[in-house]
């Protein structure tokens, strides 16, 4: 298998969003084009409820999908249509948001760890004004498969390591997304293809990893940007825990305005107008 090579490596920077949650934003809001098909990932993870105990109220999104992973946690989320879920220690929500959702994200815990990972994955213009939908994936749904001292669980997509085929959870998606949480219990290496052209991403969130092909160090809160062509070569020592992510690039325009991203200003503008006069999530005849 041909392999790819580290082209970029950056550091994830601490923010601040919602009602003032702290988390680490891996990317998002600069160079788009750069992640293409993902727009953001934040990574939130602290044992100090003052840090996320304000959460996400009420908010809108058009344009594109929110995927929630809790590690560790509850998080409770309300959407204006009466859509209501608990998301518990290791479950994920793929929010498809497309014309228009208002939501909150907010806390159930008062006390302890909360951890976990929000990404943000683009729609083609052609999918942007669709209606929102949800996918809902409780922790023991998520495939797994695993290796000496490895373990991998894919939220989206499919690949084969080895002579193990794996098919995540969610599938169906234009941009084919594929995403996997990697849990290291003792040290190894994989190889994992990649469909050829896919942007792809690695997120070392515990430990440290050598990525790629020559191997490049990546210490923890730091994301690999790989090149166009090849498997990613992932070496890990115990306790290394990393998020690989990969999808087709869209190649459009990317007009972005906080919760709404477009392919152009004159949508955002739409978009600013149908939040303030309700239509963003008028239900449809
Ligand atoms: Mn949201």
């Amino acid at each position: 298998m041909t392999l790819r090579q580290v082209t970029a490596v950056m550091r994830g920077r601490p923010a601040s969003d919602g009602a003032g949650v702290k988390l680490t934003r891996v990317f998002g809001g600069v160079t788009p084009e750069q992640f293409d098909p993902f727009l953001l990932l934040d990574e939130f993870g602290s044992d100090e409820a003052s840090d996320y105990i304000a959460g996400f109220p009420s908010h809108p999104h058009r344009g594109f999908e929110t995927v929630t992973y809790m590690l560790e946690g509850r998080m409770l989320h309300e959407d204006h249509l009466g859509n209501q879920g608990l998301l518990k220690d290791g479950d994920v929500q793929w929010m498809t948001a497309a014309r228009g959702i208002i939501h909150s994200e907010m806390p159930q815990q008062t006390a302890g760890r909360m951890r976990g990972f929000q990404l943000w994955v683009n729609l083609p213009a052609s999918e942007k004004m669709k209606d929102p939908a949800y996918q809902d994936i409780p922790a023991n749904d998520i495939p797994e498969i695993s290796f000496d001292g490895v373990r991998v669980k894919a939220i989206a997509g499919e690949t084969q390591i080895d002579d193990q085929s794996i098919t995540g959870a969610v599938s169906g998606i234009t941009t084919q997304p594929l995403y996997l949480d990697v849990h290291f219990t003792a040290a190894n290496q994989l190889d994992i293809p990649v469909p050829e052209g896919h942007t792809t991403l690695v997120y070392v969130y515990q430990g440290s990893a050598n990525i790629g092909d020559p191997a490049h160090k990546i210490d923890r809160s730091h994301l690999a940007v790989l090149n166009a062509q090849g498997g990613v070569r992932i070496t890990g020592e115990a306790q290394t825990r990393l998020i690989l992510l990969a999808g087709k690039p869209l190649n459009e325009p990317i007009v972005q305005h906080g919760p709404f991203v477009m392919n152009s200003r004159q949508e955002i503008e739409q978009a600013i107008q149908d939040y303030r006069d309700g239509s963003l999530v008028a239900v449809r005849d």
